[in-house]
């Protein structure tokens, strides 16, 4: 199949969360499947620092933009993960939408001052940028796979034929959510910059309480809508969750599903990670430093591994993760002590991922002096940067803070780590729940989003029949959490055996794209099944 992906975010190109983490290893995954991929992506900043060779084309083109005209041009690499060896892969290349001044800038899509004001022009000029860039690649196109509300114009131009770009006769459009509280909301005023017809300006259309809303083009639009999980799927049709695009989607909802995501295993798997490499003599030093601390109530089982130092697997993860502890805790400049758990939290800090929870609990433990240390690293939003901050000058020796994104740090807070933290009020499908089960990093979770469909709770019947892998807030409270956090803290000093189960079930679930990817192959061979809608395809109005 020939498929064109549409992102803001691809890893290694760009990425502030999630969506670059799905849409750098997605359409990897499906070229190893056999399919022709292209992904479109702006040329930030970001894509020329990722290490991948660039290539200039010769395709450049002009969009009118309101009253003047706009150029851009294709800049080209090889996506990257992709055996190109291999027997039966299809061909993979990443195009990026190169216009200086909408996309090389510092940031993708703000700066400490909030939001840049002329988001809607920028990615109004992607979207548009995009149909022109498919129709001088000419090659064929049977699925245009768009992306959050950056991308959500161009099921709408698909639909309405906007400029009769002759592949829209033929390609059908997936419109995937990976977020639906981030909508691209702009005022009626930017509307002239979509190049849409003005009798698409209605509530039938991409109008939203008086403004445009790019997320809802995309969910009006597109032929079929995904969201990364089946949970979230539900959720969003309802008015808790659905960010007041509930009516719409449950207007949609025979064409609606939830896939959950997968991880790329190739890069989140502590048997072979680079960044969780330790010099052979700088593990002896902390070693035989450490070992004066151990009384722990997690063994540690040195010198079975024939991994690297500082990597382990299923069978190596205590002696693997007791390393990274106290690689961590040097490097944090926490108390350096086998025994004391490490609990882990890597997000962007917004009010989503359960701060305010975070920050109490956090606050109390380290108030009442109980014995655990806290690992956090995230950016984001200022009042939650102070907090921590602050925490972090009062409690150096406990609570290790690093304000800044850091892909290698990531990884070494869930391979050092015990548990991880991730109280979301809401979660669309979550990746970090993923890495730690991979890493032996036991989550405690909210009982929302993915995070329903990916951790199994503790419970008497789960730990009988082995398949706990985690454990589940049900209300989110602080004192519910203290109480969660107790009695896991309980389970891995009192009974270490059913400690082991947990982590090592964890670690063996394989979250890996090619189950997620097989799913989106069914979506696409069932859209091009279905015969166009004559009305659709011929840009006749639905409103
Ligand atoms: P969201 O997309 O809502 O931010 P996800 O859990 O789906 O949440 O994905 C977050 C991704 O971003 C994960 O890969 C996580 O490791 C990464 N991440 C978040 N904050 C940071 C940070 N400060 N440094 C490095 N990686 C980060």
């Amino acid at each position: 199949m020939d498929i064109v992906f549409l992102s803001t975010e691809a890893v290694p190109f760009a990425k502030t969360g999630g969506l670059g983490d799905v849409c750098g290893a997605l359409p990897a995954t499906l070229a190893n499947r056999g399919h022709n991929v292209t992904l479109l992506l702006p040329a930030f900043s970001s894509v020329r620092a990722a290490g991948v060779p660039i290539r200039t084309t010769n395709i450049s083109f002009a969009v009118e933009m309101r009253d003047r005209i706009v150029g851009g041009r294709l800049l080209a690499a090889d996506l990257p993960g992709v055996d190109r060896s291999r027997s039966g892969a299809g061909t993979a290349t990443v195009y990026f939408i190169d216009q200086p001044q909408y996309f090389a800038r510092p940031a993708l899509y703000g700066d400490s001052g909030g939001d840049y004001s002329d988001n809607c022009e920028r990615f109004a000029f992607f979207c548009r940028a995009a149909l022109h860039a498919i129709s001088r690649l000419n090659q064929s196109v049977d699925i245009v796979h768009c992306n959050d509300w950056q991308t959500g114009l161009v099921p709408a131009y698909m639909a309405t034929g906007f400029e009769s770009h002759p592949w829209m006769k033929h390609a059908k459009s997936v419109f995937t959510i990976h977020n639906l509280a981030y909508q691209g909301q702009f005022w009626h005023w930017d509307f002239p910059l979509t190049g849409l017809d003005w009798k698409w300006f209605t509530p039938a259309g991409i109008e939203f309480y008086g403004g445009i809303n790019f997320l809802k083009a995309g969910i009006q639009f597109a032929d079929r809508l995904t969201t990364v999980s089946p949970t979230y799927a539900d959720e969003i049709r309802t008015p808790e969750f659905g960010c007041g695009l509930d009516p719409l989607l449950r207007s949609r909802t025979e064409v609606l599903s939830g896939i959950t995501n997968g991880i790329d295993d190739t890069v989140w798997n502590p048997a072979t990670n680079p960044h969780l490499r330790i010099e052979a003599a700088a593990e002896k030093g902390s070693a035989e430093k450490g070992s004066a601390e151990t009384g722990a109530a997690v063994e540690v089982v040195e010198g079975k591994s024939s991994l690297p130092p500082g990597n382990y697997d299923v069978d190596s993860w205590q002696a693997g993760k007791a390393a990274q502890k106290r690689r961590l805790q040097q490097q944090l400049g926490l108390e350096v002590a086998a025994q004391l758990p490490l609990v882990g939290v890597v997000s962007r800090l917004a009010s989503q991922k359960g701060w305010d929870l975070i920050l109490d609990v956090v606050r109390s433990c380290l108030h009442e002096n109980r014995p655990v240390q806290w690992a956090i690293l995230g950016t984001g939003e200022r009042h939650y940067q102070d907090a921590l901050a602050e925490l972090a000058l009062q409690y150096p020796d406990r609570f290790g803070l690093q304000l800044k994104f850091s892909d290698s740090l990531a990884h070494r807070i869930e391979a050092a780590s015990d548990l991880f933290l991730m109280p979301s009020r809401y979660e669309p499908c979550g990746l970090n729940q993923l890495y730690s089960l991979r890493y032996g990093s036991v989550p405690i979770v909210s009982r929302t989003g993915g995070l329903v469909d990916t951790v199994v709770p503790v419970t008497a019947e789960t730990l009988a029949d082995g398949t706990a892998t985690g454990f589940q807030l049900q209300n989110d409270s602080q004192e519910e959490l203290d109480q969660v956090l107790g009695e896991a803290l309980r389970i891995r000093h009192h009974e270490p055996q059913i400690w082991e189960k947990i982590v090592q079930t964890g670690m063996r679930q394989d979250w890996s794209w090619r189950q997620s990817a097989a799913q989106y192959e069914r979506l696409y061979d069932g859209l091009m099944t279905v015969s166009p809608e004559p009305a659709k395809k011929q840009g006749k109005s639905r409103v």
